[in-house]
């Protein structure tokens, strides 16, 4: 049994333990075991036979339990079983028309229905009424649903990493190229779109119905089929003639108001091809939100960073102790890292006192002991008290190379308070860089009611940096947000916030959503050398 197939096993499993309520770590735990298990270099299968499966990141006793079952059998019962109990085509169906997954599995049984298609025979013979709670006003809505013919959107969008992991695994399941929001790396992903170049449409439509990700084919016409997974997650996808393959590309990655002001688009087996024909440049995917047929500016580029300034390690709440971090940074290339622990406001997790900073940075100093020239900076998350004050004294903050400010609680308080309370903050002499400056939590928390405007009028003023926090379901400040700051004359910081050493791989999140805000290389101070980031404030 090869990686791959192991790997979606484990994925499927994950995906049914959702539907079935499990505990959602259990679940998450098997999806990041799948993508462990996808990345592999060694066959798995030997790994686990040979006892070491557990070497493998992010794979514990009971998930060797499962892996040894499939190994050794061939399939995990209680994944069968889950599999014919919930009937996943038919809950990816059901939760795409809007249906809980209860619900699904309660219509599929009083209608003795077990995939996709047999509910539609179901419905169009009439036969939704007969299950009970349908009335005719339901009937009519999921009939309506089951034809429809606009663009498939799911309930709500999808975090931004998950987005690319599912189109980036059906895209290169059919050799084709990811396409619609996540291409543009929007934060929040609703079209998901993947692209292939074939002659001929047939084996490829017939390879998309087979994937593990897609549960079901709710629809398909011609070139195009709409596909859904066992979450109820529509995905689209297109099969170009190689020669119009570009033509379709560009479409499918939108936005659709940025195609729509090309049109009409000539044909071409490229993208680059379609915009020569145009006669203009090529356009990067994260900057066609709005119509634009300009000259992009060069935008800020991963690996212009040299230095994550926003990290944390075992003193509070991270995973890593101060060296790993530090060790993990040089080896991805940065001069420069800092460590920005909390302090006692955040609550929930431990912060560090004053007398904690100082004891902590013997150990920083030990660090950069260790890793010279590279260098460990004495940073903090300092959190923004409800009147705007600090939660350390100025003396400690004086000592730090970097202080980051950030508002963990009292995030409901009203617009003008809150204003007033982060101006405040941004007013100390030590403050360089504002955390998660709208506070939101993508799909769970809403944006903090704050006047940006005036933040970032007083950030301008007193040389304080924004952060593009660029944890998944962050993204704070958004790339529309990035925008307007630049416009105000404020530079950005484009940081992990990493709790761990992997942690830190999110730097790319962050710039991408720099380059939505066409943010490039000088708007952003960790694009800098160690010097300009030593210099004081961020003007
Ligand atoms: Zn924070
Ligand atoms: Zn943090």
């Amino acid at each position: 049994m090869d990686n791959a197939r192991i790997a979606d096993r484990l994925e499927a499993f994950s995906s049914l333990l959702e539907l079935a309520d499990a505990n959602p770590y259990t679940a998450r735990a098997y999806r990041r075991a799948a993508e462990t298990i996808r990345g592999a270099l060694v066959p798995v299968a030997d790994l686990v036979r040979t006892g070491r499966v557990r070497e493998l990141r992010g794979i514990g006793p009971g998930i060797e339990t499962r892996l040894r079952e499939l190994v050794e059998t061939g399939e995990i019962v209680e994944l069968a079983e889950l599999e014919r109990e919930l009937a996943p085509g038919l809950v990816g169906l059901g939760r795409y028309l809007g249906l809980t997954t209860k619900r699904s599995v309660e219509i599929a049984r009083a209608l003795g229905v077990r995939t996709p298609d047999e509910l539609r025979e179901a419905a169009a013979a009439g036969r939704l009424q007969t299950v009970p709670g349908i009335g005719p006003k339901t009937e009519a809505r999921l009939l309506e649903a089951l034809a429809r013919e606009a663009e498939p959107r799911p309930q709500r969008g999808l975090l931004l990493t998950r987005a690319r992991e599912l189109v980036g695994a059906i895209a290169s399941a059919l050799d084709g190229e990811a396409a619609g929001d996540a291409r543009r790396w929007r934060d929040s992903c609703e079209l998901l779109a993947v692209v292939c170049a074939a002659p001929d449409r047939s084996s490829l439509l017939a390879r998309f119905a087979e994937l593990p990700q897609i549960v079901a084919v709710v629809e398909q016409r011609g070139r195009r089929a709409v596909g859904v997974t066992v979450e109820g997650v529509p995905v689209e996808l297109v099969v170009a003639e190689p020669e119009r393959f570009g033509t379709a590309l560009l479409r499918a990655t939108g936005s659709p108001a940025y195609v729509a002001a090309l049109e009409p688009l000539p044909e071409a087996p490229d993208e680059a091809a379609v915009y020569h024909a145009l006669g203009l440049p090529w356009c990067p995917p994260e900057l066609r939100e709005e119509p634009f047929r300009g000259e992009p500016p060069a935008l800020v580029e991963t690996d212009h960073i040299r230095g994550d300034l926003h990290c944390h390690t075992t003193w509070s709440d991270g995973r890593a102790t101060v060296e790993d971090m530090a060790r993990a940074a040089r080896e991805r290339g940065y001069d420069y890292i800092a460590i920005c622990d909390h302090t006692p406001a955040v609550g929930a997790v431990p912060g560090l006192s004053a007398d904690d900073v100082r004891r902590q940075a013997e150990e920083i100093a030990a660090a950069n002991e260790l890793l010279t020239p590279f260098r460990v900076l004495r940073g903090i998350e300092c959190d923004i008290l409800a009147d705007g004050r600090l939660d350390l004294p100025d003396d400690v903050l004086a000592e730090l190379d970097w202080v980051q400010a950030s508002v963990h609680g009292g995030q409901r308080m009203p617009r003008r308070e809150q204003t007033l309370r982060v101006e405040e903050a941004l007013r100390n002499p030590y403050v360089r860089c504002l955390s998660h400056p709208k506070g939101r939590l993508i799909n769970r928390r809403p944006e903090n009611e704050l006047d940006l405007e005036r933040v970032f009028e007083v950030a301008r003023e007193e040389g304080v940096a924004l952060e593009v926090n660029g944890l998944p379901d962050r993204l704070d400040l958004s790339g529309e947000h990035v925008r307007d700051a630049l416009r105000a004359g404020v530079r950005i910081v484009c940081s992990t916030d990493a709790h761990s050493v992997r942690g830190l791989g999110n730097m790319e999140l962050s710039v991408r959503t720099a380059r939505r805000g066409w943010a490039t290389p000088a708007d952003v101070v960790n694009s800098g050398p160690l010097r300009s980031i030593l210099a004081g404030r961020c003007l």
